[in-house]
């Protein structure tokens, strides 16, 4: 375990927020960002996403955390408003070249492919690169720094639920606008530590609060601080719910949820999630 300061703006002092399954939050005094202290060491944080466990588990302690199944997560509806989401925001013409950070089996690298892209994966689970590898995809196994990307390498980079997990997220962000092109495209979608829900209703039991994983949670205004450490041309930054649209299926998963014994009652979601959207 290591101590940290605030991993956005440096500062040391804080105030308690809460601790669960023995990972204890706090929220900066200066900044405002919410931080796991003390938290995994990068030793730890390695062992810990290279554990099967991690990605698919039963075991309600590790679920608390990690993922029941993971890669039956990556729904092909989801995977499609993602790329959707990235081909209608993107500003280049021609041949667009596309990195996909924690891209697992690589379903959006597929979608992007298929539509004309140079895309690439970059993920930590060996498991994943190569049932990405064995579609035909262009995959990397490893961090971002360890891929060590030429400047100015992409021209459109997606982070679906990447920022939450980095112990080091100003370095990151410096590393991403370094491989982006000019006039080149950053879009990061993050748990929203401030939705509605989650702050009134659900604290430290909200699904956002992933002991070990989540160390990071930002709000809007934090992670504005975060994309300002670098000269981007633009930021834009939107909030909503987890479910993404409120649609009949939604509703009926809330109520479906509370009437199953033994099962997890899906949460409410209002503005609990939120993208960036940063032009170098
Ligand atoms: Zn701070």
């Amino acid at each position: 375990m290591e101590q940290a300061s605030c991993p956005l703006c440096g500062e040391d002092n804080s105030t308690e927020l809460w601790t669960k399954s023995g990972a204890r939050s706090v929220r900066c005094s200066a900044c405002g960002l919410v931080y796991e202290n003390p938290r995994f060491d990068s030793a730890e944080l390695k062992q810990f996403y290279s554990s099967k466990d991690y990605y698919i588990s039963d075991d309600p302690d590790v679920n608390a955390s990690g993922y029941k199944n993971y890669f039956a997560q990556c729904s092909p509806v989801l995977q499609n408003e993602y790329f959707q989401s990235l081909a209608h925001h993107n500003k280049k013409k021609g041949k667009v070249r596309y990195l996909d950070i924690g891209s697992g089996p690589g379903g959006i690298v597929q979608l992007a492919s298929e539509a004309g892209w140079e895309a690439t994966g970059l993920e930590l689970s060996s498991w994943a690169v190569n049932q990405g590898i064995q579609s035909g995809l262009r995959m990397i196994e490893g961090t971002l720094h360890e891929a060590d990307f030429p400047d100015g390498s992409f021209d459109v980079i997606s982070m679906f639920d990447v920022l939450e997990h980095l112990p080091k997220p100003v370095e990151y962000i410096r590393e991403i606008h370094r491989i982006l092109a000019p006039g080149g495209m950053v879009l990061a979608e993050t748990p929203n530590v401030e939705g509605f829900f989650a702050k009134h209703l659900y604290k430290e039991n909200a699904d956002l609060i992933k002991p070990r994983a989540h160390i990071c949670l930002y709000s809007p205004s934090t992670i504005k601080r975060l994309f300002d450490f670098v000269q981007f041309s633009e930021v834009e930054i939107t909030t909503f719910p987890w479910c993404r649209h409120y649609t009949p299926g939604y509703f009926k998963s809330l109520v479906v949820s509370r009437l199953q014994r033994g099962g997890r009652p899906t949460q409410f979601t209002f503005n609990e999630s939120m993208r960036v959207i940063a032009w170098k």
